[in-house]
C-alpha cells in the first residue's frame, strides 16, 4: 500500500512484542500496603520498587498491561522535560528543590536503560543518544543554551555544530543540536510488559480489566472498589495520567489530553537506513509542532503527529507525515509505506509540567508527563514508592504541587487541536536571541 493508506490498525509493538504475564482480574477482597491504579510504566515502576522493599503491592489495572501511552508510545527515551530546563525548574520551585527535579529528569534515561538491564527486560533497548536538533538559527541558539544548562548539571550531553548535526542525522535541515548520550528508543509494549514480569516476580500482584470505581477513605487508610472486588490499602498511587477516567474528576481536569497519531514505515532499503539516521539516534526537533522520528531494530522509522481536526486522521496523516520526513530525511523514496498507524492521548498540563499532587493523606499522583513520560515515568516509580511509604511529599525529588482543575476544561479540551495552527504559526517566525 502507498502513502496514501495504511494496512493495519494494530501497533507495531503490538506485533513485535511477547504476550503480557497472565493475570487475572480481581476478584474479591484482598489486603495491600499499597495499591496502584494503572498499569504503565509509573504505575508497575512503582509496584516493582514497592514489591522490592518487602511491601505488599496490588496493581489495578481498567484494561490491559500497556493499554495507555506506555504501549502506544513512540518509545523515545528522553532525559528532559518538554519546555523546562534546569534554570526554568529552580525559578520555579527554588534553587534545592528545583535542582533535586533536574537532577531526577537528567538522569531518567540512565536509570530506565539500567532497571532494564538488570531485570533483564527485552525491550529492544538502543542507548545511542537523543538529539534536539534546531530548525532555525535562533532556535540554534538555544539549543546550545540547553545543552549548557544540562552540562553543568554534570549530564552526559553533547553539543554539536551544523555539520555534525547533518552527519548523525542524515538531514540537511538543521542548524546544530545538543545531544543527551544517556537517551535512546525501545519498543514501548516490550518495555511495560517486560516492568509488569518483574513486579510480579518480585511479589507485586498485578489485576488487569479492574477499573478502579470508587476511593473510599476508612480507618487504616482506603478501599478501592472494582467490579468485583474490592482492595485494602493503607496508601494509594493513582498513575493513570492521559487516560485518567472519572475516578478523580478534579484530576481528570488538570489535563487535557491531546491525541497524537503515530506511523511506521515498512522496513526501509539498506542505503536509506545508512542515510536517515544513521548513528540509531532517536530524535525530536525543536518545532513547537513536533518533528520527530526513531529507528527501529528492523530497520523502519516511526514517526507521527497530532492533527488540528483529528476525524479523517487515517486518510490524512500518511500523506503529512511522509512529507515531513522527507524534509528531514531526502534519502526517503516518495512511495515510502506505512504498514502500521495508530493513536494515543498525551497529557498535557498549563504549564507543560508534570505535577506530582498528594490528594489526601496516603493518596498520591504524578500526572501531565508532556509527551516525555518514557524515562520519567519509569523513573518516577521509586519516588513514588517513597510516597506511598510514608516520605514527606515536601522532601520527594519531584515537588509537589497543588491540584488545580483548568477551568473550561470541557471546552479546552475540544478546541486543543487547534492549538496546533499557533505553533505552526510560531515554528516560521524567528526567536530573539
Ligand atoms: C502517541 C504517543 C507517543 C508518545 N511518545 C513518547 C515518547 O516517544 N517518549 C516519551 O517519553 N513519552 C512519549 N509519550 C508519553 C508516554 O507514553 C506517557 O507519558 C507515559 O506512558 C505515561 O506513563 P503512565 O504510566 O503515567 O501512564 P499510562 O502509560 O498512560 O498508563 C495509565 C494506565 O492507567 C489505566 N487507568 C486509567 N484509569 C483507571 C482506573 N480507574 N482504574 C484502573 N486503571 C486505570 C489506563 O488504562 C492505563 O493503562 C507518548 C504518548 C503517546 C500517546
Amino acid at each position: 500500500m502507498t502513502a496514501a493508506g495504511t494496512e493495519r490498525t494494530q501497533t507495531l509493538w503490538e506485533a513485535t512484542a511477547a504476550p503480557p504475564p497472565a493475570t487475572a482480574a480481581l476478584d474479591g477482597p484482598v489486603d495491600a500496603d499499597v495499591a496502584i491504579i494503572g498499569a504503565g510504566y509509573a504505575g508497575l515502576s512503582t509496584a516493582l520498587h514497592l514489591a522490592e522493599a518487602g511491601r505488599r503491592a496490588v496493581v489495578l489495572e481498567a484494561f490491559e498491561i500497556g493499554h495507555g501511552g506506555a504501549g502506544r508510545n513512540n518509545g523515545m527515551v528522553i532525559p528532559a522535560l518538554s519546555r523546562a530546563y534546569p534554570a526554568d525548574l529552580r525559578a520555579r520551585f527554588g534553587p534545592e528543590r528545583g535542582e533535586r527535579f533536574a537532577r531526577l529528569v537528567a538522569n531518567a534515561a540512565r536509570d530506565t536503560f539500567e532497571l532494564t538491564r538488570r531485570h533483564g527486560i527485552a525491550a529492544d533497548a538502543v542507548q545511542n543518544g537523543w538529539l534536539q536538533p534546531a530548525h532555525s538559527p535562533g532556535r540554534a541558539w538555544q539549543v546550545r543554551e540547553r545543552y549548557e544548562q544540562w552540562a553543568a548539571l554534570g549530564a552526559d550531553v553533547a553539543h554539536l555544530d551544523r555539520s555534525r548535526t547533518a552527519e548523525l542525522t542524515g538531514s540537511p535541515l538543521y542548524h546544530g543540536a545538543w545531544l543527551a548520550k544517556s537517551g535512546g528508543h525501545v519498543n514501548p509494549l516490550k518495555l511495560v510488559r517486560g516492568l509488569a514480569r518483574a513486579a510480579i516476580d518480585a511479589g507485586a500482584r498485578i489485576h488487569t480489566r479492574s477499573p478502579a470505581q470508587a476511593l473510599v477513605p476508612t480507618d487504616e487508610g482506603w478501599r478501592i472498589d472494582t467490579p468485583q472486588g474490592a482492595v485494602r490499602a493503607g496508601s494509594v498511587v493513582v498513575a493513570t495520567d492521559a487516560y485518567a477516567d472519572r475516578l478523580l474528576p478534579r484530576l481528570r481536569r488538570s489535563i487535557v489530553p491531546v491525541r497524537f497519531f503515530q506511523l511506521a514505515t515498512a522496513p526501509l532499503p539498506e542505503d536509506v537506513r545508512t542515510a536517515a539516521l544513521p548513528g540509531g539516534h532517536a530524535l525530536s526537533d525543536t518545532h513547537a509542532d513536533l518533528y520527530f522520528a526513531r529507528p527501529t531494530v528492523d530497520g523502519r522509522l516511526v514517526s507521527g503527529g497530532a492533527l488540528v481536526f483529528g476525524q479523517a486522521w487515517r486518510r490524512r496523516l500518511p500523506g503529512h507525515v511522509l512529507q515531513r520526513l522527507r524534509r528531514m530525511f531526502p534519502a526517503l523514496a516518495a512511495d515510502t509505506r506505512f504498514d502500521y498507524a495508530w493513536d494515543g492521548k498525551v497529557a498535557m498540563t498549563a504549564d507543560f509540567l508534570p505535577h506530582l499532587h498528594q490528594l489526601a493523606p496516603g493518596l498520591i499522583t504524578l500526572t501531565g508527563y508532556n509527551g516525555r513520560g518514557v524515562a520519567l515515568a519509569v523513573a518516577a516509580g521509586r519516588v513514588l514508592a517513597q510516597a506511598a511509604q510514608g516520605h514527606p511529599v515536601d522532601d520527594l525529588d519531584i515537588p509537589a504541587t497543588a491540584l488545580r482543575p483548568l477551568p473550561l476544561h470541557g471546552l479546552i479540551e475540544r478546541i486543543a487541536g487547534l492549538e496546533l495552527l499557533r505553533y505552526r504559526w510560531r515554528d516560521l517566525r524567528e526567536v530573539k536571541v
